[in-house]
């Protein structure tokens, strides 16, 4: 047996498990026809562990970030309600921090530039920073200035030397998938004013638990943040939590606001922090025997997803899903589904069409297949956006095709 790994933030060896996927392939690593051909896929133990000294809840990293970041398929754009949220935010932390044409906005893993759009449009200064070449072009040709690279300390010292300090530092959805955590945590306090702010959002474990969204976890997710937890991995690097807002993306995350440590007088500590807190001890996830009842809450959702794939499939009803989201890939994967379960996915992303999905092997199509092929379920695998997407597939309702939700349990829509 091999030593257990050691806590990503702490360093502490991890002992408790929270969920044991077992052997999966990579979720995000989404197939060209000819790679299929070619064979299985790699596959790599999944299993959730909680840090019994920080409570940093996290999966062993088993890739480099550049296999999985450098031709990364994933374009924020694509989700209309993911704009809105981001719309939304450049409004609030403008008012707020008082940003303007003198003002420096740094964001971390910026994808296509969706978020700072925003602000070139309100006339503040950007820069982004995305390891994925071809997802930045997309952002430079939007005009958002962007660098290619992984960011860390050695880049931040860059951005100083060329830029200056920033006002805000985002690092939106970013944190989760950081391997060293110490180098890009690091980075963030370095590159900040010290009077700045650093805002950062990742999905809640809270959340996570409470609604069984074990289909959050894969390799290239490594960190689900409580509270309790990502305060820890920041006050490790000299910043602290001044703020925290619960917001309802990725089925509930976080945005903490967060300072260096020396401005507390300029960001003094609001009360959601210690209700936040609050919430999270009562739920007991300060002790490790609040996370013992989730891998059990998995089971039964898994049981009750492959009885309705069994039932469907030997009454020759056809199921077809929407969204080839990484999530999607987990579920599907962990409950042992095929094409011969569900015929194939479709998403709006032309760039995953004509691809499959790692594992499942389900082909990836766009969504006016499903007007032609007219399934008798529609298993919708981004719950998160279970709302945008009845509401923009409504018309499958003509011909008795219902939506079916997997999480937090299965549920098939009237
Ligand atoms: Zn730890």
């Amino acid at each position: 047996m091999s030593a257990a790994p050691a806590c990503l933030s702490c360093g502490a060896r991890l002992t408790a498990t929270l969920l044991d996927l077992g052997s999966q392939p990579l979720a995000n690593s989404y197939l060209a026809p000819e790679q299929a051909a070619a064979g299985d896929e790699p596959r790599y133990p999944l299993h959730a562990r909680v840090c019994g000294a920080c409570l940093l809840v996290q999966v062993e990293p088993v890739v480099p970030p550049e296999a999985i970041f450098s031709d990364y398929a994933y374009f924020s754009s694509y989700s209309t309600s993911w704009l809105q949220h981001a719309a939304g935010y450049a409004r609030v932390v403008t008012d707020r921090l008082g940003l303007g044409a003198d003002s420096l906005v740094v964001e971390v893993a910026s994808n296509d530039g969706y978020l700072l759009r925003s602000f070139v449009e309100a006339g503040v200064p950007v820069l982004g920073v995305e390891p994925a070449a071809n997802v930045a072009e997309v952002a430079v040709a939007a005009g958002v200035r962007t660098d290619v690279a992984f960011f860390g300390r050695a880049h931040a010292a860059r951005i100083l030397e060329r830029d200056g300090a920033a006002d805000l530092v985002v690092a939106n959805n970013v944190l989760a998938h950081v391997p060293d955590l110490e180098d890009f945590v690091g980075g963030l306090h370095d590159v900040l004013r010290p009077r700045g702010v650093l805002t950062v959002e990742v999905p809640h474990l809270l959340r996570m638990l409470a609604g069984t969204e074990f289909d959050t976890i894969y390799h290239e997710h490594l960190c689900y943040f409580s509270l309790l937890a990502a305060r820890d991995v920041l006050a490790r690097r000299g910043l602290r939590v001044f703020d925290v807002e619960e917001l309802p993306t990725h089925g509930g995350s976080l945005r903490l606001w967060a300072s260096r440590e020396g401005a507390a007088d300029a960001w003094p500590e609001t009360t959601a922090v210690a209700r936040v807190l609050d919430a999270e001890r009562a739920a007991g996830l300060d002790d490790l025997a609040g996370y013992a009842g989730f891998a059990g809450r998995v089971e039964v959702l898994l049981a009750e997803l492959r009885r309705f794939l069994d039932g469907a499939r030997e009454t020759g009803q056809r199921v077809a899903a929407y969204g080839a989201a990484a999530k999607g890939n987990t579920l599907l994967n962990a409950a042992g589904a095929t094409t011969a379960d569900v015929a194939y996915v479709v998403d709006r992303n032309p760039h995953k069409q004509g691809r499959l999905l790692p594992g499942s092997r389900l082909p990836i199509l766009a969504p006016e297949h499903v007007a032609t092929d007219r399934p008798d379920y529609l298993l919708v695998l981004p719950w998160n956006l279970r709302e945008e997407i009845t509401t923009q597939m409504a018309g499958v309702r003509e011909w008795g095709c219902r939506f079916v939700v997997p999480v937090p349990r299965l549920e098939v829509l009237p």
